[in-house]
């Protein structure tokens, strides 16, 4: 048996069968695969007591050390972060007010976002009681659009920085400006914006007030964990509305062994040599295009940018020469083969590709031949 059959012994005792997440760090599809250096720091960890409060505050000195932040959290996720972010901003750290949640009644609850950043996630938003005001037309915003939607109950600009997501927003340091005029703060979430590592830093710099980021994803922590970094006054905000208090944050806690899986997967992420990984899953990317690169109508290329394309990504474009089968047919053929393939299909419906962040040579292999075999059909 593979090593791989081995390791998905459990997952088979339950006839569960394991797959090829070809798609990136996309939760539907296991997220990411945690660092073994992460799972003995949290199997050590996980037979200590220790007081809640204190280690929560520790790691979040860790996270404020590695962001710029004044201070840190260790989050339920990207998401679970998202919660504490619209909690804190609307409630503080007032039990009073806390103990009202999602009943916003009498507080500043409104939370102004782009109408081109409305995403899936904004209901961790309202799931505080929080009211998005939105601001643009969906292709555009201007200036006085945003001072317009400035109110007595604003309690935060929401900014969204994710792949394929509009650009035309106005821009964040212009946003961080008109909000910080009337003392209201900007929460941002940057779930999937790593790397590059300098972004762990970048959004704080340009004026964040709180910004998330997914450990599950490129950080490769545990998959339930998020990290928040912020000003001191709204972690502590933030914390106070989390697991282990009672509030409304409380539904989403975060174990201690997540807590030091979590600062240990980011300590290992930062010290990692951002040139040669990219090298890495450039020559992976080659290797599907030096594969595809002859079928004819089928546009091969290796893409890595700053916005869409965090990681080098192979992508495939179906030309209008391409006599084969669609794209969508390929994609479900490759989701219901064995073994099921996810592939990459943010982008234009044209296209699809290969996102080699959670593959193996192995998988790598596999990936390339079952394209192959679906494309030439
Ligand atoms: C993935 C993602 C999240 C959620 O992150 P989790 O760590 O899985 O909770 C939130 N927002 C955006 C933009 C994301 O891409």
């Amino acid at each position: 048996m593979s090593l791989k059959g081995d390791l998905a012994q459990a997952y088979r005792d339950i006839g569960v069968k394991p797959i090829i997440a070809a798609s990136g760090s996309t939760t539907a599809y296991g997220g990411s695969r945690l660092r073994p250096e992460v799972m003995d720091a949290m199997n050590r960890a996980s037979n200590v007591m220790v007081e809640i409060d204190e280690l929560n505050k520790a790691a979040g000195k860790v996270i404020a050390e590695i962001t710029g932040a004044e201070a840190g959290f260790v989050s339920s996720g990207a998401a679970g972060g998202l919660v504490l972010q619209a909690a804190a901003v609307v409630a503080g750290s007032d039990p009073i007010k806390m103990s009202q949640l999602p009943n916003t009644e009498g507080l500043k609850n409104e939370i102004i976002i782009h109408r081109s950043h409305r995403f899936p996630y904004d209901q961790c938003y309202t799931s505080v009681g929080a009211r998005l005001v939105e601001i643009g037309d969906g292709r555009r915003c201007q200036p006085w659009q945003l001072e317009a939607a400035f109110s007595g109950r604003t309690a935060a600009v929401a900014y969204l920085f994710s792949p394929f997501v509009s650009r035309r927003a106005l821009p964040f340091p212009e946003v961080c400006e008109a909000a910080h005029a009337r003392g209201v703060p900007v929460i941002v979430d940057a779930a999937s914006f790593l790397p590059p590592r300098v972004n762990l830093r970048r959004f704080i710099d340009e004026g964040a007030d709180m910004v998330i980021f997914s450990g599950g994803k490129a950080v490769r922590g545990p998959q339930g964990a998020g990290i928040l970094a912020g000003r001191a006054d709204l972690i502590e905000a933030a914390a106070a509305n989390a697991s282990p208090h009672q509030f409304i944050g409380r539904g989403m806690k975060v174990a201690k062994e997540e807590v030091i899986g979590l600062i240990s997967a980011l300590r290992i992420f930062v010290d990692e040599d951002e040139e040669a990984e990219t090298e890495h899953y450039n020559e992976m990317c080659r290797q599907v295009v030096d594969a595809l690169i002859e079928l004819p109508g089928i546009r091969v290329t290796v893409e890595h940018d700053e916005y869409n394309y965090l990681v080098p990504h192979a992508m495939l474009k179906f030309t209008r020469d391409w006599k084969g089968p669609s794209r969508d047919e390929v994609l479900q053929a490759l989701s219901e083969g064995d073994p099921q393939i996810f592939m990459h299909s943010l982008g234009n419906p044209d296209e699809m590709g290969v996102d080699p962040f959670n593959l193996n040579e192995e998988d790598l292999e596999t990936v390339i031949r079952r394209l192959h075999e679906e494309l030439v059909k």
